[in-house]
């Protein structure tokens, strides 16, 4: 039987599908000796899971995705590591945006490849009454379509996010991002339920050791 995948499991806490892309290196701030961040993008299928997860790709479209990978396992694992590529750079573009520092140039070049590289796919067709619809072209379809439609919500968000809205986790070793749209951005961690409630507990921890 296949291992679950924990990509699955994930939450889903950035309040922005490419941050929530950003956060599956999870424990991204977590010290090597608690054992470092953890790798869930492990696989293509992984990746493919996620996408459909978050509904950045339709069953349909995955199940295509998956037979053109069973087909070309190579390709399927170079897209996998070109993923995690994306990956990282989105995380030093939101993390130079929120700093207020200039983009890095060869951040900025990846994702600008995968929006060049992997296009829509999408025209225009007429729907009958003189209406319009969207078509999309299946045989434009490769392993590597998602990471343009990921790369599209993240220039997305990057254009239109206040730089002071794209926030990081305080919780030790979280290093989780999320887009805060509360009106004061106050908001500290990725969840109260996670991150909050274990910053809580250990400064009640604190108190009561400093009191005893
Ligand atoms: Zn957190």
């Amino acid at each position: 039987m296949k291992e679950p995948l924990r990509v699955l499991d994930l939450g889903l806490l950035g309040g922005h599908p490419a941050l929530d892309f950003v956060n599956t290196l999870d424990w991204r701030s977590r010290r090597p000796a608690d054992g470092g961040p953890e790798e869930t993008l492990v696989s293509y299928d992984a990746l493919l899971a996620w996408c459909r997860r978050t509904g950045i790709i339709g069953d349909a479209t995955a199940a295509e995705l998956a037979r053109h990978a069973a087909k070309a396992p190579a390709r399927a694992e170079a897209v996998r590591d070109e993923a995690v590529a994306l990956r990282e750079a989105l995380h030093r573009l939101a993390e130079a945006t929120r700093r207020g520092r200039m983009a890095p140039k060869a951040d900025l070049a990846v994702l600008n490849h995968c929006l060049l590289q992997y296009p829509e796919g999408r025209t225009l067709a007429p729907s009958g009454h003189g209406g319009f619809a969207w078509r999309s072209h299946g045989d434009g379809i490769e392993p590597g379509s998602p990471l343009g439609a990921i790369a599209r919500l993240a220039a997305d968000l990057l254009v239109t996010a206040e730089p002071k809205s794209i926030r990081c986790c305080a919780g030790p070793g979280c290093g989780w991002l999320f887009h805060d749209t509360s009106p004061n951005k106050r908001r500290r961690w990725c969840s109260m339920e996670a991150c909050g409630n274990r910053a809580k507990a250990r400064r009640h921890y604190q108190r009561v050791k400093a009191a005893g």
